[in-house]
């Protein structure tokens, strides 16, 4: 990934734009760029500066990247709307070819290290309520007003403002020697694509289909010590537009990460903005979790995508005939009853007992959240409610009996 047609390899002081940013840490990486932590020059800011591998099937995704950021940008002047903001682009050319390379604001954690540092035991639920706010407000921007889908919500993807202050004093010149690989650690533990496979496998293992108590050891996994998320305002943006489409020049059949994955994405129904939603869903339960929503597997006589059928299934009830035949994929699956061919037979236990008997939440607590969640995850796509509709749900704005539901007191003893 290091030759032609790959990443730039940066070394801190390193200048972009003709001086005007300088590196000064890697932030994070992915399939397609490497994040830099920059000192912007010109504004005394600081920046994070992706820098796209440099071949021609990078490059326009870049391109592509940098009309959906620039047409958000255009259409939320005010920086309100909880997505991450372009600042500046431009072409910088290494050994390895040309990269485009994007300015963006500089944000903190994503909501995977959240759940992380909080050692996968699900946040307050208050705390929930404050993120889903933000992600809701930045969907029914993109929706209503730009007619974006995102299709790729995760918790990756969504990152909080940032919270740690960068260096006082800047990196101004080339003069570090140190260079850092883009496949190398970060100095925010961050993500390479190994490690993000890594723990996406270590989370499957204690998704809810998979684990019996969620309480009980954390099987051998060195983790951080939950962070203090006392006074910690959870505001947030969405971020990694390189997937998003608008809804009327859609190109992609397949889309979302697995997990995150609607069925009709699955069945090859059709799909619209209520993708989003779905995925919405799935980052809400997983925040107030520590859990994957689904957490499929390939198995022995069935596919990966049985195993999730069968498991949105046993949580959310059997999915209608009609909805189960109507897929151009439906027929891999489902026989014409409408029940799944190789998996025979499902477990059902309904969200609310889910979070009774697996997370400890009160009943209470349980029933007003499976109230907020499951329209969002009907099966219908049609009927899932909008960002703007969810919006409006009492759930958002309740408050946890004297701020401290069930899963906060549990927390509670691990703060350090
Ligand atoms: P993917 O393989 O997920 O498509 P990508 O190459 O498109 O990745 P991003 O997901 O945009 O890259 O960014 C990679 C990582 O860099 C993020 O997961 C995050 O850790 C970090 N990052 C991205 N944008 C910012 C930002 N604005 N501020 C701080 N860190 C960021
Ligand atoms: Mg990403
Ligand atoms: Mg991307």
């Amino acid at each position: 990934s290091y030759r032609k047609g790959g990443y730039h390899a940066v070394r801190i002081g390193d200048p972009f734009a003709s001086g005007r940013y300088i590196a000064q840490r890697k932030l994070g990486w992915g399939q397609f760029s490497t994040v830099w932590l920059a000192y912007d020059t010109q504004s005394s800011k600081y920046v994070a500066l992706k820098i796209q591998k440099s071949a021609q099937q990078f490059a326009q995704a870049a391109l592509h990247e940098i009309e959906v950021i620039r047409s958000i940008a255009d259409g939320d002047p005010s920086n309100s709307k909880c997505v991450v903001r372009l600042i500046d682009h431009f072409k910088h050319t290494g050994p390895n070819g040309q990269h485009l390379c994007m300015v963006l604001e500089f944000l903190g954690d994503s909501l995977l290290q959240l759940i992380r540092f909080n050692r996968y035991k699900g946040l307050e639920l208050n705390k929930v309520r404050e993120i889903c706010k933000c992600v809701l407000i930045a969907l029914d921007f993109l929706h209503r007003e730009l007619g974006i889908i995102h299709t790729d919500l995760k918790p990756e993807n969504v990152l909080l403002l940032s919270t740690i202050d960068p260096p006082k004093d800047p990196i101004r010149s080339g003069l570090t020697p140190i260079l850092e690989r883009p496949e190398g650690g970060t100095l925010n533990g961050g993500s390479t694509m190994n490690t993000i496979e890594k723990k996406l496998k270590q989370r499957a293992r204690r998704a809810i289909a998979n684990i019996s108590s969620r309480r009980g050891s954390m099987g051998g996994e060195a983790l951080k010590p939950a962070r203090c998320l006392d006074g910690i305002d959870m505001r947030c943006k969405v971020v990694d537009f390189g997937n998003a489409c608008w809804a009327d020049k859609r190109f992609a059949e397949e889309i979302q990460t697995r997990q995150y994955r609607a069925p009709e994405v699955i069945l090859q129904s059709g799909y619209s903005f209520s993708v989003d939603m779905w995925s919405f869903a799935c980052i809400a339960f997983e925040l107030a979790t520590g859990d994957m929503m689904f957490a499929p597997n390939t198995g022995e006589g069935f596919s990966e995508d049985e195993d999730h059928l069968a498991l949105m299934m046993e949580i959310l009830g059997k999915m209608p005939r009609k909805i189960a035949v109507g897929g151009a994929r439906s027929k891999d699956f489902f026989d014409r009853h409408g029940d799944l061919k190789r998996i025979r037979r499902l477990k059902y236990l309904p969200l609310d007992r889910v979070l009774v008997n697996k997370y400890k939440f009160t009943d209470t607590d349980a029933r007003e959240f499976m109230e907020f969640l499951s329209p969002l995850l009907e099966f219908s796509p049609e009927k899932r409610p909008s960002a703007q509709q969810c919006l409006q749900h009492p759930w958002l704005n309740l408050r946890s009996s004297d701020g401290q539901s069930k899963v906060d007191a549990g927390m509670n003893k691990l703060k350090i």
